[in-house]
């Protein structure tokens, strides 16, 4: 964690002084089907409607993120040619 924070703060990990950890029991679910990316046209449900979030891929803020980009891709190559 020392390290960690050095690396984050750019301040030298002697100054910080570890305190205590918690081990927190079920604090994020079990995902058997982590998905990281899938193809872009998947993100498009019909003409009008185009899907992000992260219950395209996984729960997780860059996975919300990338499902907006890739969501925005499909928008973007569905004005050029049908997908
Ligand atoms: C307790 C907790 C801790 C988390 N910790 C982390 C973490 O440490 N790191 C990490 O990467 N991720 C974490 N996550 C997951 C992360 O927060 C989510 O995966 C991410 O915020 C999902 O973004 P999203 O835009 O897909 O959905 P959301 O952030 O859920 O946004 C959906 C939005 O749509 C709105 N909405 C819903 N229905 C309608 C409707 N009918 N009309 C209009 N608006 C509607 C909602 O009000 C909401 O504002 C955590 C989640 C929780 C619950």
């Amino acid at each position: 964690m020392r390290v960690e924070l050095e690396a984050l703060t750019g301040i030298s990990a002697e100054h910080f002084t570890f305190l205590k950890s918690y081990h927190i029991q079920e604090a994020l679910p079990e995902v058997e089907d982590m998905r990281y990316a899938v193809n872009f046209t998947q993100f498009k449900l019909n003409e009008h409607v185009f899907l992000a979030g992260d219950h395209q891929l996984n729960a997780s803020i860059n996975a919300a993120m990338t499902s907006g980009r890739l969501a925005s891709e499909a928008l973007r190559y569905s004005l050029q040619a049908p997908l």
